[in-house]
């Protein structure tokens, strides 16, 4: 055989064929499908496992179906194959709402498939019902892909990279897919009504593959997307009251201490709370811990921060509008606390807290420095008596009498 033969040329540039095509895109379908049976370790209950697999698996069907669509008679096995196509987009769906937390309503994916197939069973393989079957199908298929849109659309919760990329991939194919529905009746199967085509098939295949893989890497990522972040969460909470630990504190300063707004910086601790826990036992302490967060939470202006830095050592941050405003939040913070915790430490026992604090205008005084300042105002409270606030004497802002 020489380089004129044109089977040299036929054997060079070979044609997909369209089993070949459909057995591929079977394969990887129940492949995602069977790791979402058998390994994915995030779904712990049956009925996740089911969702998450169903798409894969009823697309893995449909594939077999169409690649062989002799093992039912006459037009059944490629009937079969459409409506697990259908039902596979459907599935995909649910498995997206449960993602976002939703429950699965299998029957709005069944009522569709239904009608898709009634039409289908009445059809030929040409004719006016074939086209009404074809256009019924393009139009399921847009629409299951536009609901899975639409839920991901209805996601409160900032949503993570893998959710993100689902998103667009989502817009791309209800765009691509609304496209195709009015010109069903001209485009070759699988798009539309008329007879396939090697190329409509190969690029109905790349279609499927990029979708069927981005939503099942997706599905894969964001469970283990959402529990990093809720790790990330709890690495930077303290555990007994919620508020921010000092880890917290580190990257609140990090990101929000170069801007150069006025602040207010207090440093509250509360007095003798060893004694406190000697004479009414650690729980009664926790809950006089607890109390000063709530208090906090209540009273000081919005925006702000806290923080528990240590045992009974707490700290909050926000913005300066006078030195006033600062002490009566200061007070009104004591105050309450202490009306607070006296209610459930009894025994006579006066529960007070001391505070500290500084103040920053907008020259670039180093954190450290202004901790430093509120730190020894509070020293100051705790050796003039206790249950007091002090506004550190060195702040930027002007200082009245009834500052210190
Ligand atoms: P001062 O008025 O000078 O601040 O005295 P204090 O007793 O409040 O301070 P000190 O530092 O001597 O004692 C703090 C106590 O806080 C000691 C520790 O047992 C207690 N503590 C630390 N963390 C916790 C906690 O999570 N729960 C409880 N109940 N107690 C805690
Ligand atoms: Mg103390
Ligand atoms: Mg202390």
């Amino acid at each position: 055989m020489n380089n004129a033969d044109p089977r040299h040329h036929s054997q060079l540039f070979m044609t997909p064929d369209t089993p070949t095509l459909l057995s591929c895109i079977t394969v990887i379908c129940l492949l995602f499908g069977s790791y979402f049976i058998f390994s994915e370790p995030s779904h712990n209950t049956r009925e996740r496992r089911f969702w998450y697999a169903s798409p894969f698996l009823a697309g893995g069907i449909s594939g077999i179906f169409f690649t062989v669509p002799s093992i039912l008679p006459g037009l059944w096995g490629l009937r079969i194959g459409a409506i697990f196509m259908l039902l596979a987009y459907g599935a995909g769906w649910q498995a997206i709402r449960i993602t976002i937390g939703h429950r699965p309503k299998a029957a709005r994916i069944l009522i569709p498939c239904a009608v898709s197939l009634s039409l289908s069973a009445l059809a030929g393989i040409i004719g006016s019902v074939h086209i009404l079957s074809s256009f019924c199908r393009a139009l399921v298929i847009t629409g299951f892909n536009a609901c899975a849109l639409y839920e991901l659309q209805k996601k409160t919760t900032e949503k993570t990279h893998a959710e993100n990329i689902l998103w667009n991939l989502l817009i791309v194919y209800t765009v691509l897919n609304a496209l195709i529905v009015p010109f069903v009746p001209w485009l070759p199967a699988p798009f539309g009504a008329k007879g396939t085509t090697i190329w409509s098939v190969t690029a109905y295949n790349f279609m499927t593959i990029i979708e069927v893989t981005v939503v099942a890497l997706a599905l894969i990522a964001i469970p283990r997307e959402r529990l990093a972040a809720l790790h990330h969460k709890l690495t930077l909470q303290d555990p007994l009251t919620g508020a921010g630990n000092r880890r917290a504190l580190k990257e609140w300063v990090t990101i929000n201490y170069i801007n150069k707004k006025p602040i207010v910086l207090l440093v509250l601790d509360i007095d003798h709370f060893k004694s406190i826990n000697d004479a009414c036992g650690h729980a009664t302490g926790d809950k006089v811990i607890i109390a000063v967060k709530s208090v906090c939470e209540q009273i000081l202006p919005k925006p702000s921060s806290f923080f528990r830095i240590g045992g009974e050592e707490f700290i909050a941050v926000f913005p300066y509008t006078t030195v006033h405003d600062a002490l009566t939040t200061g007070h009104k913070i004591r105050q309450e606390f202490t009306k607070r915790s006296t209610n459930f430490v009894g025994q006579n026992i006066e529960v007070t807290l001391s505070i500290g604090g500084a103040i920053r205008l907008s020259s670039g005084t180093p954190w450290l420095t202004l901790l430093d300042s509120a730190d020894a105002a509070l020293y100051t409270a705790k050796r003039e008596g206790r249950n007091r606030i002090i506004i550190a004497p060195d702040s930027e802002a002007p200082l009245t009498a009834e500052a210190c």
